[in-house]
């Protein structure tokens, strides 16, 4: 019996191999964080691959992203670890205290409660979401939203969460893009939940209709604080009040810079009746 299923697996591993063997002489794989080949790795098998919620932050998000990113890129991926701002997430300059605010949340009023980011917005990160924002790797969202779905469960408590929304695109951008980044990522949370034995108490609607984007506003790249706080006002409007009056919200982007947009969301969905506005973004930029 057992030379039986251990002959059927060592079958099983040489086609994967053989297939593999193939798709990678026509389609090689690519890391997305410096566009290098990937190196050959080995094949895989079994359920027990995903890396627990416990484990290291940094070993997590490399584990998530092996798949993507070459061992070059993986060896320095920028992750945003303490000391962080409690409020808006941000990892500090000075390495030497523990957690406190920021200058940015003690002098300027932020419109959410509490924001945090799985990555630095930096070296292979860069890449690695601009493949996924601008070259259409949507095969991207499910690892992107993995390490999103980490950063919940390590920073919130889904009982506190009642509903998760994305930063909306404008529907003229959605039609350029064909898919909202944020929005995709967080598509696998409820099977990812599923996967990891905490659907038990899971009653966090994904919704995706409740904030609207109603200015088709220039991309805040290159545009410094002041500029991004100005082109982004007054952009979001909520399209669904009766949803968000009374709920507790967490809202997704992809990358957090100044805050600025994260910012007018929140107002909007405040104004609306919202119970608290949260946030969590792949990436956060320095
Ligand atoms: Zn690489
Ligand atoms: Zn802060």
């Amino acid at each position: 019996m057992w030379k039986t299923s251990a002959a059927t697996r060592k079958n099983a591993d040489l086609r994967a191999r053989i297939g593999r063997a193939l798709i990678n002489a026509v389609f090689p794989e690519i890391c997305h964080g410096c566009g290098r080949f990937m190196p050959e790795r080995p094949i895989q098998t079994g359920s027990g691959r995903d890396p627990t919620v416990q484990a290291d932050k940094r070993d997590f998000a490399r584990r998530v992203l092996e798949p993507v990113l070459c061992p070059d890129c993986l060896a320095d991926i920028p992750i945003v670890d303490s000391p962080i701002c409690p409020c808006c997430g941000r990892p500090l300059k000075s390495r030497q205290d523990g957690d406190h605010m920021c200058g940015r949340c003690i002098t300027e009023k932020r419109s959410f409660s509490k924001a945090r980011s799985a990555l630095v917005y930096d070296g292979a990160v860069l890449a690695l979401i601009h493949s996924y924002k601008y070259n259409s790797r949507t095969c991207l969202a499910k690892p992107l939203g993995r390490l999103l779905y980490e950063e919940f469960i390590r920073h919130f408590d889904p009982e506190e969460i009642d509903a998760v929304m994305a930063v909306p695109l404008h529907a003229r951008r959605m039609r350029q893009r064909g898919y909202n980044q944020a929005l995709l990522m967080i598509r696998h949370w409820p099977e990812m939940a599923a996967e990891l034995g905490h659907l038990q108490n899971w009653k966090i609607i994904c919704h995706d209709r409740a904030l609207c984007r109603k200015a088709h506003t220039r991309p805040q790249t290159g545009l410094d604080r002041k500029a991004r706080k100005k082109n982004i006002q007054g952009a979001f409007d909520v399209s669904e009040p009766g949803f968000c009056k009374g709920r507790r919200l967490l809202l997704i982007d992809d990358v957090m810079t100044t805050g600025a947009t994260i910012d007018e969301c929140a107002k909007a969905l405040y104004r609306a009746g919202a119970a608290g506005v949260s946030v969590i973004t792949l990436a956060r930029a320095l």
